[in-house]
């Protein structure tokens, strides 16, 4: 991919003495789509907002295009946002909510230092300009439309259409299909990435629908309590997540104590696994991490490593949702195949189905963190 575009360095944030922004080390790449997840209140807005200079951070520092850009204001960043409210003027009609992003002074392209520059538009072009974003969006037609008139999503459109309009080069875009129904906020997921790789700028996006951000982004970063817990595609994120959090966070996963006995060797739900991890320390106690789609489900108890009980059996549209108790223990486990409730079944995995992390106390440090994950290694060692 191509090159850094925007980086935050050891940026923190606190209000009224409370840090809600923990040492956030961030690159974000010219291009890329990148999704700030996490649940409510982890700092993803703030950290949008130190990206569009509605906020300095507390200490850190903020750089685009390698220059330090620390308390230059939203109107002088080559930087647009969209918000989940579209905030578009109800006065003005579709045409005129649109062009009005291009009768505002905003800084040249061309000028690194980014001083605000003049640019002034002629009509024919700024209607040139409208009409390209209206198509970009799907609205060629709309122009003489009064807000009132349209659905929320041609309204977000609208939203975006004015956003990209002026040609900035990082649309930040903040929840910006929360306010719509799950049908048209899964379109317009795919409209989305679709117009990121037509205007081919870099998005920022917040989200905390953790599919949200598997199905649009480049890169994933995933946020808890103020502090970046993992950075990486949505496959890395998804297969290979750092922590119990992520790994939570990211989709259903079966949780468990073990204990690392040493590189390849782990011990949970009372026996050893061979597993694929290394890099532990001897006898170190661990999560072990198992998405209820990599457990195999047999009758053939004598050749299974676990055996348990079904204690239920919901049918979920493509699969079987399962709750198997194995002693103390309640496994999920996801299959197109149903075990009839009080049936006793075994359990087996894969080594690679297996996934050994740190226990909690340790992952609020992004070093350890990073240590797990190749792709966060790249961004924490800023
Ligand atoms: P959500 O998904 O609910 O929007 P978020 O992850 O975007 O949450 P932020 O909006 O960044 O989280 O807020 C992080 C923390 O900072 C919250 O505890 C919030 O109450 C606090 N916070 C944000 N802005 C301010 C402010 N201007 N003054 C005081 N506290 C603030």
């Amino acid at each position: 991919m191509s090159k850094e575009l925007i980086r935050l360095a050891d940026c923190s944030m606190a209000f009224d003495g409370e840090t809600v922004l923990n040492s956030i080390n961030l690159g974000i790449k010219d291009r890329e789509f990148l999704t700030l997840l996490g649940p409510s209140g982890c700092g993803k807005t703030t950290t949008l907002r130190i990206i569009g200079g509605f906020e300095t951070p507390t200490s850190g520092d903020v750089f685009f295009d390698g220059v330090r850009i620390n308390g230059v204001p939203p109107y002088k960043r080559k930087v647009n946002t969209v918000f989940q409210k579209y905030a578009l003027f109800p006065h003005l009609n579709v045409y005129e909510n649109i062009a009005f992003g291009l009768r505002i002074p905003r800084p040249d392209p061309s000028d690194t230092a980014m001083r605000p520059a003049k640019i002034s538009l002629g009509e024919k072009d700024i209607a040139r300009r409208v009409h390209e974003s209206l198509e970009l969006v799907g609205l060629r037609g709309y122009e003489k439309r009064r807000v009132h008139q349209l659905s929320g999503g041609q309204q977000q459109r609208v939203a975006i259409a004015r956003a990209v309009v002026n040609r900035p080069q990082v649309l930040l875009l903040d929840e910006p299909l929360g306010a719509l129904d799950l049908k048209l906020r899964k379109e317009m997921q795919q409209e989305l990435k679709t117009i990121q790789q037509q205007v081919g700028i870099t998005f920022v996006y917040v989200t905390h629908d953790q599919e949200e951000a598997l199905t649009m982004s480049d890169t994933v970063v995933v946020m808890n309590h103020g502090s970046i817990q993992q950075i990486g595609s949505p496959v890395d994120i998804y297969n290979e997540p750092v922590n119990a959090f992520v790994a939570d966070f990211i989709g259903e996963s079966n949780i468990l104590t073990g204990v690392m006995h040493r590189d390849y060797l782990v011990e949970f739900s009372g026996r050893q696994w061979e597993c694929v991890d290394t890099g532990f320390d001897p006898n170190q106690p661990v999560d072990v991490v198992i998405r209820p789609e990599d457990v195999t489900v047999t009758r053939d108890i004598a050749a299974a490593p676990l055996t348990g009980v079904v204690a239920s059996t919901t049918f979920k549209g493509v699969h079987y949702e399962m709750i198997i108790e194995c002693g103390d223990e309640r496994w999920m486990v996801h299959s197109t195949h149903a075990q009839p409730p009080g049936e006793t079944v075994g359990l087996s995995l894969e080594p690679v189905d297996i996934h050994i992390m740190d226990k909690p106390e340790e992952f609020d440090n992004p070093e350890s963190a990073a240590r797990v994950s190749d792709t966060a290694d790249e961004d924490f060692d800023a």
